[in-house]
């Protein structure tokens, strides 16, 4: 398979993408440490049983929804950085156009174009309009007036 190439991306731009994407993991990375070390704070104090442990583990889940979504974000992040060395960083997985710079400097990570990433939003819009429809249907024709 060829590689493909963003073309619109200059050197520079990459160079400013692959900062904005290393400092991303760096914050996250730290933000990770400072948990890590905040947990063990917590917990250094005597020994601690399986229960302990597991109760500990549902008081943290707060945290670890938080920490889910940017392990998921930084899984993300290194995977543009892998794709930034491999030069097919910035092409829209769906239909394989090159992804503008102003986009990729909004969201490093987007591996959609904007006009695919709009037509995955109206089709969920869609559905929940759908949806919602279905479940409101009667009070909206009530209430609505155009
Ligand atoms: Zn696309």
């Amino acid at each position: 398979m060829a590689v493909r190439l963003n073309k619109h991306l200059t050197e520079a731009n990459l160079k400013a993408l692959k900062d904005k994407l290393l400092s991303d993991a760096e914050r996250i990375r730290h933000n990770f440490a400072q948990k890590k070390s905040e947990y063990e704070s917590s917990t250094v104090t005597g020994a601690k049983d399986e229960v302990d442990a597991a109760n500990d583990n549902i008081l943290l889940s707060a945290d670890m929804r938080f920490s889910n979504r940017e392990s998921l974000y930084f899984k993300k992040v290194m995977k543009s950085l892998d794709r930034i060395e491999t030069e097919h960083y910035g092409m829209c997985d769906e239909c394989g156009e090159a992804i503008t710079f102003q986009r990729l400097m909004a969201r490093p990570t987007a591996d959609i174009c904007i006009l695919c990433k709009e037509e995955s939003e109206r089709e969920e819009a869609q559905n929940f309009f759908e949806r919602k429809s279905k479940s409101l249907g009667r009070e909206m024709t009530v209430s609505g007036h155009a």
